[in-house]
């Protein structure tokens, strides 16, 4: 039997793109990830890694895998997501599962978000002598990361995971991240009384009593504006957007049930539990006198913020080899769950963010050479003598 050879960085790309991992909300759309991830561990162990694959107890069908080359303690963790979004064919100008080379630049669905991550870290591993590791390799590749985040939530479930530095390649044309606010989407829902119009004693009015939650959370959201602020943000504080309400159905009916969609995104400092906290405490008094009728329902489960110090080892040096200042940005991430796991972490991947989630998502080519040597710059940095 001969022995398997590791494909060209291109076909790596190609296969990647060419094998659907969509994760979605919509089980239309939802596909398992399974094939990429056993194209992952397949060729991570032409290279010498141990492979590792969880099916998610939350999502059966899904996995994350683990590769892991070297002894010892500590590490690099390289992370990344195996899904990708939906996509809109009527907006595509290629087809979102063939890698297409046009006018330097590579189309394909997961292109830089972020099936591409995983070619360039294999690639650039490839290109280093094993045999002067010196620190354990990790490579992490999750599932579901643009819907529930389970598959980052699950990842304690390795055994002894516990690298020193966490590395998550989501495009930012690697530029080292290292803050990114939280999101929560709630729903307040009222449960009052129905009765007829004419005469208000007979029910309680939902809508009355939204009222006076939109009230309080108005309240709550100036006292976030002026006791939590980050100028590293383009918006300095937290957000409490409604985005949505319902109540009632005709207006010579007391209105029973009233709903309020919310969208909360936290600043660092600013824990998902203390939300919950600020959101009960606003509406305690209203709770009080109507005793049941304020329910806080979760859409999703949240997403805490994400920071890493700028003084830390990884930062500074991620810094050093991108030659930009580490970053605050507007969307969520994995890191804050990687995070958890006990080591330095920050976001620094290829491709831009502007791409991401688009019709004709692309990769430049002029930027695949300056970052496999950027990757290989950290991993020998961490991982590599001499
Ligand atoms: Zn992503």
């Amino acid at each position: 039997m001969s022995t398997p050879t590791l494909p060209s960085f291109f076909s790596m790309y190609q296969q990647l793109i060419a094998q659907p991992s969509i994760s979605s909300i919509d089980p239309k759309w939802d596909h398992s990830n399974q094939k990429v991830v056993n194209l992952l561990a397949e060729w991570l162990e032409i290279l010498g890694f141990e492979c590792e694959i969880n099916e998610l107890q939350s999502q059966p069908g899904k996995f994350n895998l683990l590769a892991r080359r070297g002894d010892g303690s500590g590490g690099l963790l390289l992370s990344g997501h195996t899904d990708t979004v939906p996509y809109d064919a009527s907006r595509w100008n290629f087809d979102p599962f063939k890698l297409t080379e046009q006018d330097n630049r590579w189309y394909g669905l997961g292109s830089i978000d972020m099936k591409g991550f995983f070619a360039f870290v294999i690639q650039a591993l490839s290109e280093l002598d094993a045999a002067q590791q010196n620190k354990p390799v990790m490579i992490l590749a999750t599932a579901d990361e643009e819907t529930t985040m389970d598959g980052a939530r699950e990842v304690s479930r390795f055994a002894n995971l516990k690298p020193d530095y966490c590395v998550i390649g989501e495009p930012t044309d690697m530029r080292p991240v290292y803050a990114h606010k939280g999101h929560m989407s709630e729903v307040i829902r009222i449960t009052g009384r129905s009765g007829h119009s004419s005469d208000p004693e007979l029910g309680i009015n939902a809508i009355e009593l939204m009222h006076e939650v939109i009230s309080a959370l108005m309240k709550l959201k100036e006292e976030f504006k002026h006791k939590y602020s980050d100028s590293s943000f383009s918006v300095p504080h937290p957000t409490m957007n409604f985005g949505h309400i319902h109540g009632g159905d005709n207006a010579n009916r007391i209105c029973g049930c009233c709903e309020l969609h919310l969208d909360i995104r936290p600043l660092p400092g600013l824990s998902v539990d203390e939300l919950y906290v600020h959101l009960h405490q606003a509406t305690e008094n209203i709770q009080a006198r109507y005793p049941g009728s304020i329910e806080l329902i979760s859409l999703h489960h949240p997403i805490p913020a994400f920071q890493q110090s700028t003084d830390s080892a990884l930062v500074q040096l991620a810094e050093k080899i991108s030659k930009t200042q580490a970053q605050a940005v507007n969307y969520c991430t994995e890191a804050p769950f990687l995070q958890e796991l006990g080591c330095e972490t920050l976001v620094m991947g290829p491709g831009s963010i502007r791409q991401a989630h688009q019709p004709d998502e692309y990769l430049l080519t002029e930027s695949i050479k300056p970052t496999q040597e950027k990757l290989k710059s950290l991993l020998k940095s961490y991982c590599f003598s001499g």
